[in-house]
């Protein structure tokens, strides 16, 4: 960071204080992470300036021999950590993960069916302004009104209806766990490939509290910087060696050019930190924190999508405190609280207002919280949003939001100017 500071003090002042905003926040959007040093470091490093098209052993540059080792180690703990026959790391992101599946299992106008994004789902599994309603006939599923969690039989019906191509499960903002073998059985009916996009809970199923889709499913995406903590990339994974053979075309040549190798380093030190016990252990904790988290929002009358979470991530019916989303979303970030305002099942409202907003614990748990500081983090959240209008409310609010974040300093190694 000196050297940025001395060569462009401009940009460096911007990092300055996006560390210091990180610093100061609490981060509970459920999507991001603090990644390690570490991986930081793998991120900055000489890799940058490397040009490599192909894979490890095959490719179009010289001077790939090293670079070769990293991806193909980044490979191998991918494979180890999910359990996998064949792993591509060269997505640049998930969203470029799920394109490439597409090019490889679908052609243009083929049905495919994934979650309706007001319940859950992501742009990339059907949304009318993403290529992947554009290019292929999208058809939704949604959770069931009354138990606000996947229904399978329902979803069953809909496939026979259907009759898709591809049935694609895994979610942005779904608190319950997927019954992976149940889709198995859906897609088998009626003759559907599957595809688990489990970009939000990877670190989840990558330390076991979270059965896993790899053997289940013909295909399964990732993120690699949510749960799994690592740079943000994406990842492809398929049991079957020669279907991993196809996908890998498709990532490059068929989508992308060049794969950033220095991110891929990046990835190869996450996974690594991914299979050790300290983040079983995080993982763990994740989820602990995060039903703490939905516990104390309840008790003090705070309704809870699905009535809890089984994962990192919980949705809050802002209804409950006769709020909109939007306005939640506003209300929390006075007190330098950052999460999300989002749909809940059945939303009224648009998806630029929202009824809800979305709750996470990953990032905040890296940073060393516990189920005591979750269930103040609720508190905080609870006294802010039942008192809008109150200004002693609020000044108490962010008071005890600084009193969280300087118990649990965030990059205490990064010591970087404080900026004017
Ligand atoms: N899939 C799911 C389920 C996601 O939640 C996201 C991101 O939030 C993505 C794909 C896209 O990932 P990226 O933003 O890296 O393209």
């Amino acid at each position: 960071l000196d050297f940025l500071t001395k060569a462009d003090p401009t940009v460096s002042g911007m990092l300055q204080k996006e560390l210091q905003r990180q610093r100061e926040h609490l981060e509970l959007i459920a999507s991001e992470n603090f990644t390690s040093p570490a991986v930081m470091a793998a991120q900055g490093s000489v890799l940058t300036n490397k040009y490599a098209e192909g894979l490890p052993g095959k490719r179009y540059y010289g001077g790939c021999e090293f670079i070769d080792q990293v991806e193909q180690l980044a490979i191998d703990r991918a494979k180890e950590l999910f359990g996998a026959a064949s792993a591509n790391v060269q997505p640049h992101s998930g969203a470029q993960a799920n394109f490439a599946v597409f090019l490889t299992l679908l052609n243009p106008g083929d049905k495919i069916m994934g979650m309706d994004l007001s319940h859950g789902g992501h742009l990339t599994h059907g949304s009318p302004v993403n290529v992947s309603g554009k290019w292929f006939e999208a058809v939704h599923y949604g959770v069931n009104q009354e138990t606000e969690q996947l229904d399978y039989d329902e979803i069953l019906e809909l496939a026979r209806k259907e009759q898709p191509k591809l049935i694609i499960c895994g979610y942005s903002a779904y608190p319950r766990i997927i019954n992976f073998e149940k889709f198995r059985a859906i897609a088998d009916e009626v003759g559907a490939y599957l595809l688990a996009d489990i970009a939000h809970i990877a670190g989840l199923v990558a330390s076991g509290h979270h059965p896993n889709p790899v053997p289940h499913c013909d295909v399964v995406t990732t993120t690699t910087h949510k749960t799994l903590r690592g740079p943000r990339g994406g990842l492809i994974l398929t049991r079957d060696p020669e279907l991993g053979k196809k996908l890998n075309k498709s990532v490059f040549p068929g989508t992308q050019g060049g794969p950033l190798e220095h991110v891929i380093a990046g990835k190869a030190v996450a996974f690594g930190e991914a299979l050790t016990p300290d983040f079983k252990a995080y993982s763990g904790q994740v989820i602990e924190n995060a039903q703490a988290m939905a516990k104390q929002l309840q008790s003090r009358g705070i309704k809870v999508v699905s009535g809890g979470t089984e994962n990192h991530l919980l949705l809050a019916d802002m209804r409950s405190v006769k709020l909109t989303g939007k306005q939640a979303d506003q209300l929390v970030s006075e007190i330098n609280i950052t999460a999300n305002k989002n749909t809940v099942p059945f939303d009224p409202e648009s998806p630029f207002v929202t009824s809800g907003i979305r709750l996470g614990s990953p990032a905040m748990t890296t940073r060393g919280f516990g189920t005591k500081e979750f269930t103040e983090i609720a508190n905080i959240i609870a006294d802010r949003l039942q008192n809008p209008e109150d200004e002693q409310v609020k000044q108490a609010c962010k008071q005890r939001v600084e009193t969280l974040c300087k118990q649990f300093p965030l990059y205490p190694h990064l010591n970087m100017p404080v900026p004017a």
